[in-house]
């Protein structure tokens, strides 16, 4: 049996939403993971079983390792479709918001949500959720990934039967990218529990892993290579690494959405790396991802220095500093946290 970590009042009150609703919006957060895709697209399937007119709608687009998910390609883009999404907005009377907890990780999407008076709620995974945004709030951080949520939430709202194929390989995908294919966060034996639930649905989760993590363009491997032979600096006195890839470097290596994914994790399987960095050039900003294994919070250096936040091991932030001095903001900073970086 999977313990029941989510409150059973909290469950009433999506059950009564989701059956109240007619025209239900999902939103998830800007640059769209495997994550957000797979408990939004999840909760989609669920609520068109259940008859209900349901839209999803990111606030940027998605990479194509996760494109293929069924149901991706009739999502709605709002930098792409912001009147369709607009009047998808107007016209719900239920907005379910996926995989973030702030109103700001919506982009510009955010006005548009924040400014709806339909019922929200909140399903997700990350640290201090912003409670004003919605009525009903499920926030657990110790779950992995928020698609975890959504099936711990389907489950106990409904019949298992009522979870199709379609759904289930939504869920198994969100779960295994946020867990790095069940390599981090990922020691709750309920996990596998879900996972087994998935699996009599009929999904070949070897296949979704071929389709998430083997589908690189040449282009892709080539930046790769380049990143970790030219580019990546360690700090061993710090247990730290950093790679930086500028806009100009990027367009030698014809670089596609989501071409960087997975980069920070690499330095972290060097012996003795527990801190790894990567900021890459975006057209009006530095984005930067940071990750760690064991103790060290990447989130609270995150939130120290780069105006972000995350999960302990997985963070990010953003600069509108020029790389070079970004840098020089990082390895300032890297004193700082020395003791705990050598914990
Ligand atoms: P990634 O490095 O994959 O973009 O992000 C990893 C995690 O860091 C995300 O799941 C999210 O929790 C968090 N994150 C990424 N970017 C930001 C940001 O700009 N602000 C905050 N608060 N969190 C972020
Ligand atoms: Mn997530």
């Amino acid at each position: 049996m999977i313990k029941k970590i989510i409150d059973e009042n909290k469950i009433q009150e999506v059950k009564k939403a989701f059956n109240d609703a007619q025209k239900v919006v999902i939103v998830a957060h800007v640059g769209p993971d495997g994550d957000a895709l797979g408990s939004s697209l999840s909760l989609w399937h669920y609520l068109r079983k259940k008859e209900k007119k349901a839209t999803i709608i990111f606030p940027s687009p998605y990479p194509d390792f996760i494109g293929w998910i069924a149901g991706a390609e009739h999502s709605l883009i709002y930098t792409l479709h912001k009147k369709q999404s607009e009047k998808a907005i107007e016209e719900c009377d239920l907005i379910v918001a996926v995989d973030f907890n702030t109103p700001k990780r919506l982009d510009t999407l955010a006005t548009p949500i924040v400014n709806s008076t339909a019922k929200k709620i909140m399903i997700d995974h990350h640290l201090h959720p912003d409670t004003d945004f919605a009525q009903t709030i499920i926030s657990h951080p110790e779950i992995a990934s928020t698609s975890e949520l959504i099936f711990r939430i389907l489950h106990r709202i409904d019949n298992i039967e009522n979870i199709s194929k379609e759904c289930a390989e939504a869920l198994y995908t969100g779960m295994m990218t946020d867990t790095g294919a069940f390599t981090y966060n990922s020691n709750n034996h309920d996990i596998y529990i879900i996972i087994a639930e998935l699996l009599k649905k009929g999904i070949d989760k070897d296949a979704i892993y071929r389709k998430v993590f083997n589908t690189f363009s040449a282009d892709r491997i080539r930046l790769q290579g380049y990143c970790i032979y030219e580019k990546m600096k360690i700090y061993p006195e710090y247990r730290t690494a950093l790679i930086t890839l500028s806009q100009k470097e990027q367009q030698q290596f014809n670089f596609q959405n989501g071409d960087a994914e997975g980069f920070v994790n690499i330095p972290l399987s060097i012996k003795d790396v527990v801190f790894s960095v990567f900021m890459r050039e975006d057209t009006d900003k530095i984005k930067i991802s940071l990750r760690s294994q064991g103790t060290f919070p990447s989130n609270q250096f995150a939130s120290n220095i780069f105006n972000g936040g995350g999960h302990l091991n997985a963070s990010g932030g953003e600069s509108y500093l020029t790389m070079k001095e970004t840098v020089d903001k990082f390895e300032k900073a890297l004193p700082t946290f020395k003791e705990e970086l050598l914990k």
